[in-house]
């Protein structure tokens, strides 16, 4: 029988994504969203791209009597993919609380629910956001972890040491969590994508937006940094190659294949591209020109940062495969498809 797997925020972006690579796998899959930053509408694709509707729970994982009475309905389910977190970096330095209370109290319920109902696996999103602006890069798992620039930032760094404490305590609770660089892109059918809410925050959806003429001008934050041409760098990762990973990090913890019982993963391509490489890439990818103005730097930015994956190439036997004109492309037809232009 296929194994059941929970994938909480299933609805969103990467969960999405997640949720297809799973079914390709033959996972039976479960989807918990309260679609706070999502739409019903994404099962209904998911079923297009992959011929399976996944069972589907809308409740607030941060509410513990509906996460409980959700895992006493739902026996055997062996392993769970906790994407569900409000992950707006500047809107949470205005409503801090409503951060702390979503991303943490919701990992705690599914931690208790674990040991409750007998799920002995979780799989966590983190970020490299935990790394802020790193003395050496690239930067390892073991590149020391810096006070967090915003409550965001926070909420990750916090849930990593609840994953660590507890997995320390539990012994019957095995963990993986998982570092992501910039995740981009969607999926190639453009049935599935990122579709921010109001003014993207990350360079991609602008990008795409703009182009698509929904904003007016691409705006570049900083051209005096200490990088290849003066724009800030990030390491940036298909979304695909992304929810790949997450099946092979269930595979590890199901199959016991695990070295200790929480581990940490970074997840990116291992190189740094300036946000004009982007910039160029897309015009060079889809023959769109964009119309960009260099700006001052945005606080809270870091510098540069990319990845050594050294770690989840040899352990996880995982590299990112996509180059960064497919992925640009992609993210260029989903918005395409969103807007209706041909
Ligand atoms: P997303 O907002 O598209 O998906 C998150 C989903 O969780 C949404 O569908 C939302 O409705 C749901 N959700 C939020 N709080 C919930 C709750 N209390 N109960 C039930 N559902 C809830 O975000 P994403 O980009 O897919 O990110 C997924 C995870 O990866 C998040 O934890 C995020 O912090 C992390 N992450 C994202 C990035 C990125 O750039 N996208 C980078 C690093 C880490």
């Amino acid at each position: 029988m296929a194994k059941k797997i929970l994938v909480t925020g299933g609805t969103g972006y990467i969960g999405s994504h997640t949720v297809v690579e799973l079914q390709a796998s033959g996972y039976d899959v479960v989807v918990v969203d309260n679609l706070s930053n999502s739409s019903i509408d994404v099962l209904d694709n998911i079923e297009k791209i992959s011929g399976i509707k996944p069972q589907f729970e809308n409740f607030d994982l941060a509410d513990s009597a509906k996460t409980s009475d959700f895992f006493a309905r739902n026996a055997g389910i062996e392993a769970i993919i906790h994407f569900a977190a409000y992950k707006a970096v500047g809107e949470s330095v205005g409503v801090p609380l409503n951060y702390y209370r979503n991303n943490l109290v919701s990992l705690m319920n599914l931690l208790d629910c674990q040991r409750k109902f007998n799920v002995p696996n979780i799989v966590f999103s983190s970020s490299c956001t935990v790394y802020g602006q790193p003395e050496v890069l690239p930067v390892t798992e073991a590149t020391p972890r810096k006070d967090a620039e915003s409550p965001y930032g926070n909420t990750k760094r916090v849930s990593e040491d609840i994953l660590n404490d507890s997995i320390a305590a539990y012994p019957e609770i095995k963990g993986i969590a998982l570092r992501y660089f910039n995740p981009i892109g969607a999926h190639p059918t453009a049935l599935i994508g990122e579709l921010p809410l109001g003014v993207p925050q990350n360079l991609v959806p602008f990008i795409t937006q703009t182009a698509a003429g929904l904003r007016d001008e691409l705006k570049v934050f900083g051209n005096d940094y200490d990088t290849i041409d003066g724009s800030a760098v990030r390491d940036y990762i298909n979304v695909v190659d992304l929810a790949k990973a997450h099946v092979i990090a269930i595979e590890r913890l199901l199959e016991g294949k695990n070295k200790k019982n929480y581990e940490i993963f970074n997840l990116g391509t291992g190189t740094g591209l300036s946000v004009l490489e982007v910039v160029t890439g897309f015009e060079r990818a889809t023959g769109v020109k964009l119309n960009y103005k260099i700006v001052d730097r945005r606080a809270g930015d870091v510098e540069k940062i990319w990845a050594d994956t050294t770690f989840a190439n040899e352990e996880l036997g995982w590299t990112a495969e996509k180059g960064l004109d497919e992925t640009l492309l992609s993210a260029w037809n989903w918005e395409k498809k969103v807007r209706g232009i041909k």
